[in-house]
């Protein structure tokens, strides 16, 4: 279990982790708009451009890191053109998660390999962004994101400046650092620094070495230490 008490750091997933799997839509409206970005930049059809998406994703690590390395895309052009408002859709209005995460002693951060903006415009339309003390996106993070090790190094460097401004010292022990994922690839660096590590997944099962497994972020209690016990 999990002692929810004021030396945590909770580190949130935005895509699919702070909105879980029932929400997809919101992170297909997205995509939709990554592989019009591709086909825009590459040419071609509709088609051919959700192929070249798809290889870059694999090659790369992510759609944006191929666009970067085989066409010189600019990240903040990338950002600007698949997070145009009225195109995409938001998760739901959430009064339970806003209610679960301002349960949750200690800061809350998002740890993100999207822009701000995206998880920002998402969290006020759940209502959620009041019980978030901060971003860390991809801009921060040089444009290079999970699972890369510099995202994670970055990260603690980040929260020891941003604690510091709060008036809050660096925990004591890496795994007060919490870090809530739907991805697996994007735990492992996670746990290797000695973090907490929940996989938020309602499919896949997780190996030994992760710490927690809830399928959806307002299971969260269940794995939580009460003052009571
Ligand atoms: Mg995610």
């Amino acid at each position: 279990m999990i002692k929810n008490s004021l030396e945590k750091i909770w580190l949130f997933d935005y895509d699919l982790t702070l909105y879980g799997a029932e929400e997809r839509y919101v992170i297909n409206s997205l995509d939709h708009r990554i592989s019009l970005f591709v086909q825009k930049t590459v040419g071609g059809d509709f088609e051919s451009a959700h192929k070249i998406r798809t290889e870059y994703l694999e090659r790369f690590g992510t759609t944006l890191a191929g666009l970067m390395a085989m066409h010189g895309t600019n990240p903040d052009d990338f950002f600007d053109f698949i997070h145009e408002p009225e195109y995409l859709i938001y998760p739901k209005k959430s009064p339970d998660k806003l209610a679960l995460l301002q349960g949750l002693n200690g800061l809350r951060f998002v740890f993100t390999n999207g822009r701000h903006d995206w998880s920002e415009a998402g969290m006020a339309h759940m209502g959620i962004d009041s019980a978030i003390d901060g971003v860390l996106d991809l801009k921060q993070l040089g444009w290079v994101g999970k699972p890369h090790d510099s995202a994670y190094e970055k990260a603690e460097g980040w929260l020891r400046q941003r604690l510091a401004q709060m008036d809050y010292a660096m925990p004591a022990y890496p795994r007060d650092i919490i870090l809530l994922e739907d991805s697996l690839r994007n735990l492992e660096p996670a746990h290797r620094r000695g973090w907490t590590t929940v996989l938020v997944n309602p499919t896949v099962s997780a190996p030994d070495w992760v710490d927690y497994c809830i399928p959806h972020l307002l299971d969260l209690p269940s794995i939580l230490e009460t003052a009571e016990k």
